[in-house]
């Protein structure tokens, strides 16, 4: 009974070495996100970055995990996102996931299709301009339904024509190019979406002033990565693929 208790007494001593441990791990993580740390300090190009480098670790098996209790904790009375994602609603990319970041970090609009309406456009003005994120980053993926059905064609019910409609000019765009046709339609939507944004005066004005990025992406379903199409750092900036970025 006797050595019993003694390993009862040890592995609780373990579990507490264990959760201490634990706990010192998360604050430091956590310190090395915080707000405080100058988040909003970050330029576009840092911002950036830090997208890529928590999608890489995403890839990798190495998610921080962070602690989004904690997170919220932290940013309870203020957020201070330092990116503004328009991504799709699809259910298999969610971008703190992807992009391993915390409650507090992404300012994100999500609509099948990744398209930008009026509605959407007022979100994307908010994070860039008010909150101050440095990126702004429209982001397609992989085998997305909105842009299959409208590829497919033909009437949807309810109010599913009005994301099909948005997209279409993005069908046509892409219908001689070669290669996958889902692929480059998924693509061609998200050079179309920017486009979109960059009709707004206020875009327009911080992307002229140098306080935004504006990028492109395509998120594969296969392998979890990110692959940057775009980035655009002025207005009068094409939006073509001119070459694949790597990280
Ligand atoms: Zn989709």
């Amino acid at each position: 009974m006797k050595s019993q208790n003694n390993l009862t007494i040890a592995s609780s001593s373990r579990v507490a070495q264990l959760q201490t441990e634990k706990t010192r791990s998360q604050s430091s993580v956590w310190k090395l996100r915080s707000p405080q740390d100058g988040v909003q300090d970050l330029t576009a190009d840092q911002a950036l970055q830090k997208l890529i480098a928590g999608n890489k670790r995403f890839i990798n098996h190495q998610s921080i995990n962070p602690d989004h209790l904690t997170c919220l904790e932290e940013a309870r009375q203020k957020q201070t996102p330092f990116a503004t994602i328009l991504g799709c609603s699809d259910s298999r990319v969610p971008l703190e996931a992807i992009f391993d970041q915390g409650l507090g970090d992404l300012f994100v609009i999500r609509v099948a299709g990744n398209i930008v309406t009026p509605t959407e456009l007022a979100s994307v003005e908010y994070g860039t301009s008010v909150l101050n994120t440095k990126v702004l980053l429209v982001l397609g993926h992989g085998n997305c339904g909105a842009v299959i059905a409208t590829l497919k064609g033909g009437n949807l019910m309810g109010q599913m024509n009005t994301l099909t409609d948005s997209i279409q000019p993005a069908i046509s765009r892409s219908s001689n190019q070669p290669g996958d046709r889902l692929e480059n339609a998924v693509r061609e939507n998200v050079f179309l979406q920017m486009e979109r944004l960059k009709e707004s005066i206020v875009i327009t004005q911080l992307l002229e002033e140098r306080k935004i990025k504006l990028v492109g992406g395509y998120f594969d379903l296969k392998t979890g990565r990110v692959c940057i199409l775009n980035i655009l750092t002025s207005q009068r900036s094409t939006i073509r693929v001119n070459r694949l970025y790597t990280f």
